[in-house]
Order: C-alpha cells, then structure tokens, then sequence
C-alpha cells in the first residue's frame, strides 16, 4: 500500500490490513514471522508531514540466545510517525546538521510504502536479546550439547574451557608417575 501524499492532503486514510507471513521484507535474518500481521492505522497529511498512528499485532521466531532452540515472541507496538519530505529540508547546512541530530523521519518524492513502515516498526519491537526461559541453561562449552534437554558427559568443574586442554596435560602427567 502506498501511501501518496497528494491522496492523503484530501483525506485522511483508515488502514486495516492484515499482512501474512513473506509479504514484508524485514531486511533481518534473525527472525521469522509466522503469523499474519495486523496493522489498524490511519494517515494523514498535517503540517507538511504524513502522520501514521495506529498499531500493528504479529508473532514472529527468534533464536534463543543461550542454547540456540526456536522462541516465539508476540509483537504488539502501538507508533505513531510523522515523516517529512526530503524537499523540506533547507539548503543550510547547519541547518541539516542539527535535523540528523533529532529522530524526525523522511519520505522522498510523492509518498511513502506503508509495508516499508511497518517492517521497521517490527525490527525496532523486538527484543535486543531473547531467552527461551530465565532458566535456559544453555549449551555445553565443550561438546555443544542443549543442556535443557541432555546432561552431557562433560566435566561440572566451572573451569574455563579455554583450560581445558591444559587440566588434560596435568592429568597426563600426573598418571605417568
Ligand atoms: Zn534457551
Ligand atoms: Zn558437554
């Protein structure tokens, strides 16, 4: 959907879309989304900016951070943007300077793809790191197993593993006198 800034200076739209999962480029490897995204919006041009208020609704899978497994996250953000032209911004330099300083936000030529808009409101939703649970114990350091799902064979010494071939020296050594 696109949104034309010409259209919006009539009137104001009222959004209801529903987006399913591989419609929107994330620009991101590091999630999926897996369910439909629902977005109730309205935009409108107001003092030279499109405004889009409304709030979007997904779940999206991520990677624990710890041992690696699938988590789902649910993603509800409410936004509400104003973008400016690019034709606005004044020659000045100084001027441009102190605009890259505040978090007002461009659209260039005649509009902006609302698609573009809400995958960026996706990414900034997310969590900065995600943990299947506060309990996740992660993988072993030396064999790689999911410690939530197996006990490994390894040694529980807490050692640091960057050790571990050094303890395995000194065991040698002490079993050859
Ligand atoms: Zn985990
Ligand atoms: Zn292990």
């Amino acid at each position: 959907m696109f949104l034309d800034v010409r259209e919006l200076a009539v009137r104001k739209a009222r959004i209801r879309k529903s987006y399913s999962p591989g419609t929107l480029d994330f620009h991101s490897g590091e999630f999926r989304q897996i369910e439909p995204l629902e977005v109730r919006a309205t935009a409108e041009f107001v003092d030279g900016q499109i405004r889009i208020c409304g709030n979007l609704h997904t779940r999206v899978e991520l990677v624990c951070a710890r041992c690696l497994d699938t988590v789902v996250e649910e993603i509800s953000r409410d936004f509400d943007l104003y973008y400016r032209s690019t034709t606005s911004i004044p020659e000045d330099d100084e001027v441009h300077l102190n605009l890259e300083d505040t978090d007002i936000a461009f659209f260039e030529g005649d509009g902006l793809f609302l698609a573009d808009v809400l995958a960026e409101q996706v990414n900034l939703a997310l969590p900065m790191k995600v943990i299947c649970s506060s309990d996740c114990r992660g993988l072993c350091p030396h064999c790689g197993s999911n410690l939530n799902n197996e006990e490994c064979r390894c040694e529980k010494s807490g050692a640091d593993p960057r050790l571990a071939p050094l303890a395995r020296l000194k065991q040698d050594w002490f079993k050859k006198q």
